[in-house]
């Protein structure tokens, strides 16, 4: 079965937070939109591939969605729970109503038309949707990063990636190798050691870790701050002085601090450093133990490191990241980079390409540059839009 739907207005990819954020601002100006989405759900990666025990990562004033704020009563960090459901009132606010269930295979421009065809497929039924402007809202977290570890299928234990790790509640009394030292990794470890697990950490790359708060304010929060009066480089060595001072050396505890400093890093590369909430503490005290790269697995639950030492795990979590899936379905290669998924434009010129093109949320700047590119992208098709 076969069916062919004209838009009038934007079609976006994607019902995260950016592709809700294009549509209300969208709506805002009187532009209709069509909001496609994979999933059964709002948000999915926050309500199917989220931990339990997650807070949004920066204060609330920097990840609200354009239009409206968080409720006066969330807390500063307000929980994944709470999250979800301010986007759940921020889409009934809005009228957006996603059509669920349609994962985008593929979407070209068609020259001749001077439109988008945007092909989806569920069991039984392939729909086009015909549209001037197509809006990619998919997500730099769109599929999970497994990497390929040698002896991965002898490995008698249980392999999982973060995006289906709920609770340490299942790994009570076991030990667990946690593979990744992002916020995720660090995360995880911490509420391993809340259910009574053994986790160990395993870290491979040099890593800025940064308490969540310092001087009384987010660390986020001064930073963006400091950065309006002194030069990024200054403003690393004050973050850096007063890590040192409020965590003490990291290095100590076999976590190598990057040569270049966080915010620069940042920037050069999108890594984005860990804000500790707790987890150091447990490094320290000797119920998280740090373990160097994996060489390779073996039979009976054993894990060879690179120096050589071996150790046996009952199971093995994976917080290795995610990565974005243009690719693998917008046949377009002047905007997006093949290698990557991610615009190739850098900040802030990355959010429009070429014969109606746009993209929200590729920034690697959280929920706050999703926001600031579903208002350029509305202010831009409102100005064509009739
Ligand atoms: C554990 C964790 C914690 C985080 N904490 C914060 C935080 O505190 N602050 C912050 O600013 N950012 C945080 N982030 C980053 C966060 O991912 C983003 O801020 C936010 O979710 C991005 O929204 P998005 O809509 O761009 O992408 P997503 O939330 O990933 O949404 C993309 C949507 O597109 C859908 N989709 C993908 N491919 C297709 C397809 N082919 N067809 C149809 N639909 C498709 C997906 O199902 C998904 O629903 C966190 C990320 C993680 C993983």
């Amino acid at each position: 079965m076969k069916r062919c739907v004209f838009v009038n207005g934007p079609v976006i990819v994607g019902a995260g937070p950016s592709g809700l954020a294009a549509a209300a601002c969208l709506k805002q100006k009187g532009v209709p939109s069509l909001v496609l989405e994979r999933s059964n759900c709002i948000a999915s990666l926050w309500q199917l591939k989220t931990y339990d025990r997650l807070h949004l990562h920066l204060p609330k004033q920097f990840c609200e969605l354009p239009l409206m704020s968080f409720p006066d009563d969330f807390p500063t960090y307000p929980t994944k729970q709470q999250f979800i459901k301010y986007l759940e009132l921020y889409s009934m606010t809005f009228d957006i109503r996603p059509v669920f269930n349609q994962t985008v295979v593929c979407a070209n421009y068609d020259q001749n038309l001077g439109l988008w065809r945007v092909r989806t497929e569920t069991t039984g039924m392939a729909t086009e949707y015909v549209t001037r402007w197509l809006i990619v809202a998919t997500g730099e977290n769109a599929e999970a990063v497994v990497p390929g570890i040698e002896g991965m299928e002898e490995f008698g234990g249980s392999i999982m990636h973060t995006s289906l790790y709920k609770s340490g509640e299942i790994f009570r009394g076991k030990k667990v190798l946690v593979v990744g030292c992002g916020n995720s990794g660090m995360e995880v470890c911490l509420d391993l050691c809340n259910h009574d697990a053994n986790p160990s950490l395993v870290v491979r790359n040099t890593v800025h870790v940064l308490p969540r708060e310092m001087l009384g304010k987010s660390t986020f929060g001064l930073s963006m701050w400091l950065l309006k009066w002194l030069p990024i480089r200054l403003v690393d060595q004050f973050l850096l002085i007063t890590s040192r001072l409020l965590l003490g050396d990291t290095a100590r505890l076999g976590l190598d601090r990057p040569e270049i400093g966080p915010l620069q890093l940042k920037n050069l590369s999108g890594k984005t450093p860990v804000l500790d909430v707790g987890t150091l503490a447990k490094i320290k005290s000797g119920d998280i133990k740090v373990c160097p790269g994996i060489m390779r697995l073996l039979k009976h639950h054993t894990v060879e490191f690179m120096n050589g030492q071996t150790e046996e795990y009952d199971a093995i979590i994976l917080a290795t990241g995610y990565k974005s899936n243009v690719p693998s379905w917008l046949k377009e290669k002047e905007m997006f980079s093949e290698k990557d998924g991610l615009p190739k434009r850098p900040f802030p010129s990355g959010w429009k390409g070429e014969c109606g093109l746009y993209a929200v949320g590729f920034t690697k700047r959280g929920l706050l540059g999703a926001s600031m590119d579903a208002k350029k992208i509305a202010d831009d098709i409102h100005q064509y839009f009739q």
